[in-house]
């Protein structure tokens, strides 16, 4: 099963009505290509599932921060979750609403906390008692009130890759839930703080709800006895973390998640927010590669790519699988099996790996499913510019960033004097 909107036709590879070939002639590969309409119906199918509960959608920004994916994301009157200055800075350059912005993060500065606190986002997620204090005394500062919840951490196990666990005892993120409620007391008496919700976010790639069903019973049992201390929220953050399909995992389908949410919370009358990322634009995303060389010995194939580890992460990081497929069936090449690799100097260095392919130099490939933690984790290892980015809609195609030039890449360096 998969949720994603490409299709072949006339041995071409379309996506949104735009053939991907032309994409990759006009703009040149390595590059990520997106569809408008995968993104919106993922955020629709999200927002409308609630009904009539009173629900915030925050686009987790971290997932894919361009500004023409905020800026759409804003056209839907989505909220945003963000996790630095940088991204808060990105969803004002997109029109997003200020007043719909939720602030996460472990380690937020003292100007990032006054810049939130000064264009009057929602919500700070607080992750810890000294966090607390820090937001506490920058609200004090410029006289106004800050809104805060607790990222509880409910200690339950999300079951997905160790790196993107987050709601156990064993992680950096959010306050103890057996502190959380001392910590509320505490804040409910500060002047410069105004506690509005409860959050939390338990991890990435969930491919089973349950856990999340596990996180809510936990919050339900914290926030009876912020009620018993006269203690009353206004919201009900769950964060994000639904998984997506890559291969041949079932995540819940996003609506049906969704009404089970409304659901287990319907005798709390709170706001509901989600905060999700992957799912919103994941299988929305592809990224483009050309074959450079095919290179064998007596233990591999290797095709060698134009795109690498820098560009897409997460093969190397996580050692993640997304589908690789061709942009034309090249029917005159021999199929083998090939490790898809990258130019750069690691042996990690690798898009996929045990691939069967019938491909030959000059072949562009399509990695599938790379909307998601693809363009925004990557960097400039090994002096490679940052890659283009195009949008496809409804026939038509729109680059919403430049390929990166070398002399921008290296333009905020200096010579010794
Ligand atoms: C990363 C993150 C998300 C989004 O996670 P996805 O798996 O992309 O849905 C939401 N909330 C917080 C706090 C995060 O750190």
């Amino acid at each position: 099963m998969s949720e994603a909107k490409h299709y072949y036709q006339d041995n071409a590879l379309f996506l949104d009505g735009v053939n991907l070939n032309d994409v990759a002639n006009q703009h040149d590969t390595p590059c990520y290509v997106y569809s408008r309409s995968a993104i919106e119906e993922a955020w629709t199918e999200y927002d409308h599932a609630f009904g009539s509960a009173p629900h915030l959608v925050c686009y987790a920004v971290k997932a894919n921060s361009n500004i023409a994916i905020l800026n759409l994301m804003a056209k839907l009157g989505s909220g945003f979750d963000i996790v630095s200055l940088g991204e808060l800075e990105r969803v004002l350059a997109a029109k997003g609403d200020p007043a719909k912005v939720i602030f996460s993060g472990v380690g937020k500065k003292e100007v990032e906390i006054k810049r939130a606190l000064e264009i009057g986002i929602k919500c700070i997620n607080i992750e810890s008692e000294q966090e607390l204090y820090r937001v506490k005394d920058a609200a004090a500062d410029m006289g106004v009130k800050a809104p805060i919840s607790l990222r509880v951490n409910p200690n339950v196990d999300a079951k997905t890759h160790p790196y993107i666990s987050t709601g156990l005892k064993e992680n950096k993120f959010g306050i103890d839930i057996d502190e959380a409620l001392r910590i509320y007391i505490d804040a409910s008496k500060m002047d410069s703080i105004e506690v509005t919700g409860v959050d939390c976010h338990i991890g990435s790639q969930l491919t089973d709800d349950s856990p999340y069903f596990d996180a809510i019973d936990k919050l339900i049992i914290l926030m009876d006895k912020l009620k018993d201390n006269g203690i009353n929220l206004h919201h009900i953050d769950i964060g994000g973390g639904l998984g997506i399909c890559y291969d041949d995992e079932t995540p819940p389908a996003k609506g049906e998640y969704v009404k089970r949410l409304v659901a287990a919370l319907a005798e709390q009358g709170l706001e509901i927010i989600v905060e999700p990322g992957r799912s919103i634009v994941g299988n929305a995303g592809y990224f483009l590669t050309t074959v450079e060389f095919l290179k064998s010995n007596e233990e591999k194939n290797f095709a060698i790519v134009d795109g690498a580890m820098n560009d897409l992460l997460r093969p190397s990081l996580y050692s993640a699988w997304q589908r690789i497929i061709p942009l034309k069936d090249n029917s005159q090449a021999e199929t083998k099996v090939y490790d898809i690799v990258g130019p750069v100097c690691e042996t990690g260095d690798f898009l996929g790996k045990e691939r069967e392919l019938a491909i030959e130099p000059g072949d562009i490939l399509a990695v599938c499913s790379a909307g998601a933690y693809g363009f925004s984790m990557s960097s400039n290892y090994n002096s490679r510019p940052k890659v283009a980015e195009i949008m496809v809609d409804n026939g038509t195609s729109h680059q919403i960033r430049q390929r990166e030039s070398i002399t921008e890449m290296f333009a905020a360096e200096e010579l010794l004097p």
